[in-house]
């Protein structure tokens, strides 16, 4: 399918690796230019390069800190004005609902909610001038189901998601559309040290606690990047501009609800 997107220009943050690649590289085999981050520059910059490799896309890399204002700043300033955002960073540490001090919550709320709002705030003037855009927003299964362990990410996340639903209402009009993914288990980096702490803490392989895990899933296995990155083209695809606001999960079923 043509996604109808040839040409235009997305920023993907905390894109180096995992998910965030997975979203780069499928917009990339869509025709769309890209600019990329990430903090360390080397994978950064080894990914840019394997991209415009295989795409033939132009790829801006821009290492920095997403999450903090500097960093922030640099990639804005290289980005330019963009028709397509998927915004990303990583995920707080896991923890009890006891562990965490203010300065915790602040960092997660910082990471996880207020960074893609201020990234919205800084494409969507842009897009609703030239009257087309899309953002997807990368968050978590933890928005609709709760993981005990990831207090930090249920709280932030949930914040962005109540943004989300007003404010793609607000810009719908405009023929934009803001929409949010939320993976389930995915084997990236982050599957591993999720693994690595249930391994620990059981005093099980590493192994042992992935089949664990994936024996929970009606899938039986871990969702790929490739596929993450498939679903969010489709969305930024002009295919998609009916779909308003919504909260798309990729769990391979692991979620046990009915709507
Ligand atoms: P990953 O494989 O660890 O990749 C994270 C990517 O983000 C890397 O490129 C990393 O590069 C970059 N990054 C991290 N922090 C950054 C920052 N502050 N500024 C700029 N770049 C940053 O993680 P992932 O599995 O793709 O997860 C992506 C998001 O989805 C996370 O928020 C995670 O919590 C969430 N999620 C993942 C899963 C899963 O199963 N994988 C499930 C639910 C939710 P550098 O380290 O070089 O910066």
């Amino acid at each position: 399918m043509d996604l109808g997107i040839r040409g235009k220009r997305a920023l993907v943050t905390a894109a180096s690796k995992g998910l965030g690649r997975g979203c780069a590289e499928a917009l990339a085999a869509a025709g769309v230019d890209l600019v990329i981050n990430a903090r360390g520059a080397e994978a950064l910059e080894a990914t840019a390069a394997a991209i415009r490799a295989a795409h033939g896309v132009r790829v801006t890399a821009v290492a920095g800190d997403i999450t903090e204002e500097g960093g922030r700043a640099a990639v804005l300033a290289a980005a330019g004005e963009v028709d397509i955002l998927v915004t990303n960073a990583g995920g707080p540490p896991p923890g009890l609902w006891s562990d965490w001090s203010r300065e915790d919550f602040i960092r997660a709320l910082d990471a996880n909610m207020l960074t893609p709002i201020a990234l919205m705030q800084w494409a969507l003037p842009g897009m609703i001038a030239q009257g087309w855009g899309r953002v997807v927003n990368i968050t978590s299964q933890s928005v609709k189901a709760p993981i005990p362990q990831l207090g930090l990410s249920n709280a932030a996340r949930a914040g962005l998601t109540g943004f989300v639903a007003g404010t793609a209402r607000q810009v719908a009009p405009q023929g934009v559309t803001i929409n949010n993914l939320l993976p389930g288990i995915h084997a990236t980096d982050r599957a591993v040290s999720l693994d690595s702490g249930v391994s620990k803490a059981k005093g099980i392989s590493i192994e042992a606690a992935a089949a664990e895990r994936m024996a929970t899933i009606p899938a039986r296995r871990y969702g790929t990047a490739a596929e993450f990155g498939a679903t969010c083209a489709f969305l930024c695809s002009t295919h998609a501009g009916f779909i308003v606001g919504q909260n798309i999960l990729l769990d391979g079923g692991a979620m046990n609800a009915t709507l």
